[in-house]
């Protein structure tokens, strides 16, 4: 079915999901946009609408888990130089959702800012940082957002400020809203302590993470008090392999992925970790991963 026929988006078919996320798995979306600008996303909203496509937004696609069979569709990825600007008043950054995490830190650390170095190392767009509450340790990004600009599922923007934002442990209240644009309040420092606490943070993931393989992160939360690596690893299952996914030897709350590795693979460890936990603790582990299927 052709139902963007006649208007100017352009749209892929079955597009291979796998080379869009960093787990370097799953099948394909039924359909593929890089929308040039806004007014092109609002058209595209409204076409889904009107025909009920289901509409995902992808960012980096560092905490998504997509199925074998891929997904039925429309996913959209905030790409293009558009999406991507970033501009800078006093200390207050406006930048576009689709910046990576590089980018967005690299700015930072030219112009003085401190208040993401937290975030290096995760490999995100701003959007999806933002919509799971990306961070670290006692860190994340919510905690400095002023405000951010929205779509919504009839094509409408709005500014959202962060009074009426909830942000919780890896979530947000944001999941209805395509993230167009987010405004942050970040503290002047000087570059070098910034260089130096960018490498502090990049030392400690080294030292603590599996980035040898492709993975999507930490595959749970970590319940209260307590950390899902932990739990996972006294149960034994560092190094359990299920096809070419292996819960890392390095860090028992990572799946990696050891060359062809199937969703199905890493489902079936998520559930053995589950199952595990769930019995020798009585916790039931929650994913952080989201899983599009
Ligand atoms: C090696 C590694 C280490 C990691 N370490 C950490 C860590 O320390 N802390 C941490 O928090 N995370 C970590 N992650 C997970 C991941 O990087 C973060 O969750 C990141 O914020 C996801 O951003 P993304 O752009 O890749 O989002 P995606 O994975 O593409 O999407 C995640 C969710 O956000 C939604 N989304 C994406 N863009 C938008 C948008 N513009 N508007 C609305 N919704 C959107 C998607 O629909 C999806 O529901 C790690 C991942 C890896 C691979």
């Amino acid at each position: 079915m052709n139902w963007w026929k006649g208007s100017k988006v352009k749209i892929n078919n079955g597009v291979a999901l796998s080379g869009c996320t960093t787990f370097k798995i799953g099948g394909r979306a039924e359909f593929f946009c890089r929308p040039k600008d806004e007014e092109e996303l609002k058209l595209l909203i409204n076409l889904a609408k009107r025909y009920k496509i289901k509409f995902l937004v992808i960012g980096a696609g560092s905490n998504i888990l997509v199925s074998d069979k891929g997904v039925k569709g429309l996913v959209v990825r905030l790409g293009a130089p558009d999406f991507k600007r970033i501009s800078l008043r006093g200390n207050l950054l406006t930048a576009g959702s689709g910046c990576s995490t590089g980018q967005l830190l690299q700015f930072c650390a030219r112009h003085n800012l401190s208040g993401l170095e937290f975030l290096a190392g995760i490999p995100g767009t701003l959007g999806g940082n933002l919509a799971m509450n990306a961070g670290t340790r006692g860190d994340s990004i919510g905690a400095s957002l002023i405000s951010c600009r929205v779509m919504d599922a009839s094509g409408r923007t709005k500014t959202l400020k962060t009074g009426r934002i909830k942000f919780g442990y890896r979530s947000s209240s944001l999941a209805d809203y395509i993230i167009l644009e987010v405004r942050l309040r970040l503290t002047k420092m000087p570059g070098a302590g910034i260089r130096e606490r960018l490498k502090e943070y990049m030392d400690r993931r080294r030292a603590t993470q599996d980035l040898t393989h492709p993975s999507a992160g930490c595959v749970f939360k970590n319940p209260e008090g307590d950390f899902a690596g932990r739990l996972i690893d006294a149960c034994g299952l560092k190094g359990k392999r299920v096809g070419g996914a292996s819960i890392s030897k390095r860090h028992a709350n990572f799946i990696v992925n050891l060359g062809k590795a199937r969703s199905a693979d890493v489902l079936k460890l998520m559930g053995l970790a589950k199952r595990e936990v769930k019995r020798k603790f009585n916790i039931a582990l929650q994913p952080e991963i989201k899983i599009w299927n």
